[in-house]
C-alpha cells in the first residue's frame, strides 16, 4: 500500500467548490488495516465531520496540529489510482474540486439521488434465535416481524425491509434505535458470479468484408494494449453492433475488461438480452434508473471481477474496472453524453481520458458522427476511421423525397400537411401499411420566418436564428443583439411573416381531420409521461393496432417497425433553427435517424421530408444518405464563424430570483473577465452578456457569458482565474454560478 510516512492525505469533500487541499490526518490504530489509498472516510473538520477521501500516505508542515480520523465509510477502497488521476483530469478539465469529481465517479455505487447513501440494514442478533426468542426480545409483534425479516434478508434497505416485513420504517427504525438492527453502507456480496469464458452461449456471426476489417484493426489495437482511437462510421443496419461483440469478446480473450456505452433511449431490453445472449452472467448493466440496490450490486460484482462486460448508459464510464481494454460508445455523436447539470463532463472525454491512462482501444461508432470526431480521423489525426458501407441484408437505404413548403403555401395550402404527404398517407392506408410521422417539437419558444421567401431571422453577428419572445422582440441567445419582430419581411418584402409553432398534438388533431377512418398515436413526453406508457404505445404499434405513429425525437432513434412503409417529417425546420451553433448537424443526425425508420420490412420504403429549406445542405446531405456531403458543407461554415470543433466554447451561466442582480452580475462579470484577458490571454473573445434561451426556470433568471477560445488551456485557465476572485468576492457577488466547457446545448 505504499505507505510513505504515517499520516493520511485526505481531500476533503468541502460545500465551497474548487477549493481543492490536501489535508493530513492521523490514522488511528483500529484503522491501521483499512486506510488505503482509494478510502472514504469521516474526518474532523473546522467543528464538523465532513467526507473525505484518502489519496496518499506523507507528511505535514510540522507547524500543523494533526488531527485524527474518526471513520472508516467502506469496508474497501472505492477508487484506484487510475480513478483518482481521472478525477483530477476532472478537475482541471471541468473546473470543479477533484472531491467533486471523485464523489462523481463513485455516485453510482453510493450516491442515490441527492447524494444519500444506500444504507442496508442487519440484524444485530445471531442467526440461530428462535421466533419465541424473538417476540420476548422484540417490543411486539411489528417489531419481531421486522427482525425476522431482517434476519433472513439481511443487507435490505431500511424501506425494503419495512415493505417486506409489512411495517411502517417506524418499526424498523425503533429497532435501530434499541440496537437490535444495525445500519450500514458496508458491502456485502449477494451474487457469485463465476466467470466462465468458455460459455459463450450464442455464436458469433461471420462477418462480412468490411466488418472483418474494423474488427481485424480494433482487435490489433487491443492485443498491443496501447492506447488507440477509431471511429467506426457506418450506415444504419450495417452491423456495427457484431463488431462491438467480437472486440468485446478479443479484450476478454487479453484478460481484460470493456465498457459499452449507448444513449439512454437505446438501453432497451433487448439490447441488453443482445449482451447476454453472448456473454452471459459476466454482462453488468448499468444505468441511472436502476434502483439503487440494484445498481450498488452491479457495482460490486463489478469491482470484484465478476462482471468484466459492463454496458450501460452515460455515467456507466465511471465503472471500477481494474485493467479496462476497450470502451465503446455507440452512437457517439448523441448530446445525451454530455451530463448536463452539475458536473458537466462527457462520457467520451472521460472513455478517452481513462484509455488513456489504462492502455485501452476506444471503438467510437456512428452512422452520422461528429464533427468532432471526424474532423480527428483527417490524415495524421489521432483517431482512425474505420468504414461500414452497406447494410448488412443488402436492402437499399430508403428513397427520400424533398416537399417544398413555400410551393404549397404560394399554391393555397398554409396546413401541416402538403398534398403529396397526404396523398402519400393515404395510398399507405390503403393498403394497409404503416405511418410514422416525426415532428421535433420539444421547441420552448418559436422561430420566425417568411413564407414567401423561407428567410428565417437571424443574427447578423452569430449566425444563429433569432427567438420570438412574448414582447414581441426577437432576440440573438448568444450576444444579445435584438430587434423588434418585423412586419415585412426584410428580404422579400413580402407581408407573410409568421411564427412557427406546430407541435405534435396540433398534428394530432389535424392528422383526425384529413384521415377520418385512422387509428393514430401519439408519442412524445406528454404522452409518455405515465409510467410505461411509452412501451404501450411502442407494443401497440409493433401489433398494428394503430396505423398512424406521431412522435418527436423519442421514434426517432432504435425502434424497429417493419409494418412501417412511410416516414414522413412534418417540419425538418425546426431543428435547424434552434439558436445552436450545431443545429444543421443536428438536424442532419436526425433525419437520417428517422430516415432509417422506413423500410425495414420486407417492403420497401419512402421518406419524405417537409421543409421550407430545401436547398439547406444538411436536408440535401440527409435526403441523398451522404455524410461526406454533410462534413464538407458545414466546416467551412464551421471555422469561418470560430466554432467547434475549430475553438472550444465554455458557458458561464449565472442565475439569481432578481432579474436586475442576474443582468448586473452578468455585466461584472464580463468586466472581470476582460481585465484578466487584457493582462494575459489573448485569443479569447466573450459574447454576451445575455439572456439565456431559456431565460427563466422555476422562478430564477438565467444570464449567460459565452466564451470562445482556440484552445482549451486557455479557456480554463482564465476562467479558473475568474471564479477564484469571485469566490474572494463572495460577499457582492451572491448568485449562482454554473461553468459549462464546451457544452452540447445552450438552452
Ligand atoms: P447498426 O448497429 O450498424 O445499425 P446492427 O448492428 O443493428 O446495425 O445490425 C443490423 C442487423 O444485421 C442485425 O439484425 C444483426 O444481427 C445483423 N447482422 C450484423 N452483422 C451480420 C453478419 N455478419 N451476418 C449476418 N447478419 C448480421
Ligand atoms: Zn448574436
Amino acid at each position: 500500500m505504499n505507505k510513505i510516512g504515517p499520516f493520511a492525505e485526505v481531500i476533503v469533500a468541502l460545500n465551497t467548490r474548487r477549493t481543492d487541499r490536501v489535508f493530513h490526518y492521523a490514522v488511528p490504530d483500529e484503522f491501521q488495516d483499512q486506510v488505503t489509498i482509494g478510502s472514504r472516510v469521516i474526518v474532523p473538520f473546522g467543528g464538523r465531520r465532513l467526507t473525505g477521501y484518502v489519496t496518499g500516505f506523507g507528511y505535514p508542515d510540522s507547524t500543523v496540529k494533526v488531527k485524527e480520523i474518526a471513520g472508516v465509510i467502506d469496508a474497501e477502497p472505492v477508487f484506484t489510482t487510475e480513478l483518482l488521476e481521472l478525477a483530477r483530469w476532472m478537475a482541471e478539465n471541468y473546473i470543479c474540486s477533484t472531491a467533486e469529481a471523485l464523489q462523481r465517479i463513485i455516485s453510482p455505487r453510493f450516491l442515490v439521488k441527492g447524494s444519500r447513501e444506500v444504507k442496508r440494514v442487519y440484524s444485530a442478533l445471531p442467526k440461530d434465535k428462535s421466533t419465541e426468542e424473538l417476540s420476548s426480545i422484540a417490543g411486539n409483534s411489528k417489531q419481531s416481524a421486522a427482525l425476522k425479516r431482517a434476519l433472513a434478508c439481511p443487507g435490505l434497505t431500511r424501506k425494503e425491509l419495512a415493505a417486506a416485513a409489512e411495517v411502517s420504517t417506524s418499526v424498523v427504525n425503533a429497532l435501530i434505535k434499541k440496537g437490535l438492527l444495525t445500519v450500514s453502507a458496508m458491502k456485502i456480496s449477494r451474487h457469485a458470479v463465476q466467470v466462465d469464458l468458455d460459455n459463450v452461449e450464442t455464436k458469433k456471426l461471420t462477418l462480412n468484408a468490411d466488418q472483418e476489417n474494423a474488427l481485424a484493426q480494433a482487435a490489433g489495437a487491443i492485443r498491443r494494449g496501447a492506447f488507440k482511437t477509431f471511429l467506426l462510421h457506418g450506415v444504419t443496419g450495417s452491423g456495427k453492433t457484431e463488431v462491438y461483440l467480437q472486440a468485446i469478446a478479443v479484450a476478454l480473450e487479453e484478460g481484460r475488461q470493456a465498457v459499452t456505452l449507448v444513449p439512454e433511449i437505446a438501453l432497451t431490453p433487448q439490447m441488453i438480452e443482445l449482451f447476454r445472449a453472448r456473454f452471459g452472467a459476466q454482462v453488468a448493466v448499468l444505468h441511472s434508473a436502476l434502483p439503487g440496490g440494484e445498481r450498488y450490486d452491479e457495482w460490486q460484482r463489478i469491482k470484484e471481477g465478476g462482471a468484466p462486460v459492463v454496458l450501460g448508459t452515460r455515467s456507466a464510464v465511471f465503472a471500477p474496472l481494474t485493467r479496462p481494454g476497450l470502451f465503446v460508445i455507440d452512437e457517439e455523436h448523441e448530446s445525451s453524453y454530455k451530463q448536463d447539470d452539475h458536473l458537466r463532463y462527457h462520457a467520451r472525454e472521460i472513455a478517452l481520458k481513462r484509455a488513456q491512462l489504462a492502455g485501452a482501444t476506444v471503438l467510437l461508432g456512428s452512422a452520422t458522427p461528429s464533427l468532432e470526431s471526424r474532423i480527428k480521423t483527417a490524415v495524421g489525426g489521432p483517431y482512425q476511421l474505420l468504414k461500414l458501407n452497406d447494410r448488412v441484408d443488402g436492402r437499399p437505404l430508403p428513397p427520400v423525397r424533398v416537399v417544398d413548403l413555400r410551393r404549397e403555401v404560394k399554391e393555397g395550402n398554409g396546413g401541416i400537411f402538403s398534398r403529396t404527404l397526404i396523398a402519400s398517407i393515404n395510398r399507405r392506408l390503403e393498403s394497409q401499411e404503416q405511418v410514422l410521422l416525426f415532428l421535433n417539437r420539444r421547441g420552448f419558444s418559436t422561430f420566425v420566418i417568411c413564407r414567401e421567401c423561407g428567410l428565417v431571422l437571424k443574427c447578423p453577428r452569430c449566425d444563429i436564428s433569432l427567438t420570438y419572445h412574448r414582447d414581441g422582440r426577437l432576440r440573438c441567445h448568444y450576444c444579445n443583439h435584438q430587434v423588434r419582430s418585423p412586419e415585412l419581411c426584410p428580404k422579400c418584402g413580402a407581408h407573410n411573416i409568421r411564427l412557427f409553432g406546430a407541435g405534435t398534438q396540433k398534428v394530432e388533431a389535424e392528422a383526425v381531420q384529413f384521415f377520418p377512418g385512422a387509428r393514430i398515436l401519439r408519442m412524445d413526453s406528454d404522452s409518455t409521461a405515465r409510467k410505461g406508457s411509452h412501451t404501450q404505445i411502442i407494443n401497440a404499434f409493433q401489433k398494428r393496432q394503430a396505423d398512424i405513429l406521431i412522435g418527436t425525437q423519442m421514434i426517432a432513434k432504435g425502434l424497429d417497425f417493419p409494418g412501417v412503409t412511410l416516414v414522413g417529417v412534418i417540419n425538418a425546420d425546426t431543428a435547424l433553427h434552434m439558436p445552436d451553433f450545431r443545429a444543421a448537424e443536428r438536424t442532419f443526425q436526425l433525419l437520417t435517424q428517422v430516415a432509417g425508420r422506413a423500410g425495414r420490412g420486407s417492403l420497401p420504403g419512402e421518406v419524405l421530408i417537409q421543409t421550407y429549406n430545401p436547398e439547406h445542405y444538411s436536408i440535401v446531405a440527409a435526403a441523398a444518405h451522404d455524410c461526406d456531403r454533410f462534413f464538407l458543407s458545414e466546416m467551412p461554415v464551421r471555422r469561418s464563424l470560430g466554432y467547434p470543433p475549430f475553438s472550444h466554447l465554455a458557458r458561464l451561466l449565472f442565475t439569481h430570483e432578481d432579474e436586475e442582480v442576474v443582468k448586473r452580475s452578468a455585466a461584472l462579470a464580463k468586466d472581470t473577465l476582460k481585465k484578466i484577458l487584457s493582462s494575459e490571454a489573448q485569443g479569447i473573445s466573450i459574447l454576451g452578456p445575455a439572456p439565456a434561451a431559456l431565460s427563466k426556470i422555476k422562478d430564477r433568471y438565467r444570464w449567460q457569458l459565452v466564451l470562445k477560445a482556440s484552445r482549451r488551456n486557455l479557456l480554463r485557465d482564465v476562467i479558473k482565474e475568474f471564479l477564484s476572485g469571485l469566490e474572494r468576492e463572495r460577499a457582492v457577488f451572491k448568485l449562482a454560478v454554473n461553468v459549462d466547457i464546451n457544452p452540447q446545448g445552450m438552452l
